[in-house]
């Protein structure tokens, strides 16, 4: 998996583990739950999101990614951090995450079998996909993702 996100891993870096640098934790915990907020389960335009400590940071909480999970800026307000707020009582429950990226290494195998079967294809990840998106100032979609891959400025 870790090869899977940076193809160039090498030696201890495989310890470090593929999620050392936080925007990298971002766009794993962001892929993982969908780009959907774990708590009112809005998504698509016009729903921002963020990455949430479960156990909050203040309180020991943890930067791996299944103590991260993805929220909307509507979710993620003060009042749901305090006593008695949603995320307060996810942080009490220690709520656990169970969803892996199943998907990935799925793509993983099918990646391999059309990199034999169409040597000249080349791919990207979908992490560099987000950027060259957003960059491009196009919205959410597999269509949009699309045209972000083809390379176009
Ligand atoms: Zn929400």
């Amino acid at each position: 998996m870790a090869k899977m996100v940076n193809p160039d891993i090498s030696g201890k870096q495989y310890q470090e583990g593929s999620l050392k640098d936080w925007k990298n934790y971002e766009y794993y915990v962001l892929a993982r739950d969908e780009y959907t907020c774990q708590l009112c389960h809005k998504h698509g335009e016009g729903v921002k999101l963020v990455v949430h400590h479960i156990v909050y940071r203040s309180q020991g909480g943890t930067d791996r990614v299944d103590n991260l999970i993805t929220l909307c800026t509507n979710c993620h307000t003060t009042k749901n951090h305090q006593p008695g707020g949603k995320l307060y009582k996810w942080m009490k429950a220690k709520k656990k995450v169970t969803k892996q990226l199943k998907g990935a290494t799925f793509m993983n195998i099918l990646r391999k079998r059309i990199m034999t079967t169409f040597p000249e294809a080349s791919f990207q990840y979908g992490s560099q996909t987000y950027v060259d998106r957003k960059n491009l100032l196009l919205p959410k979609g597999h269509f949009m993702d699309a045209i972000a891959i083809s390379g176009i400025k």
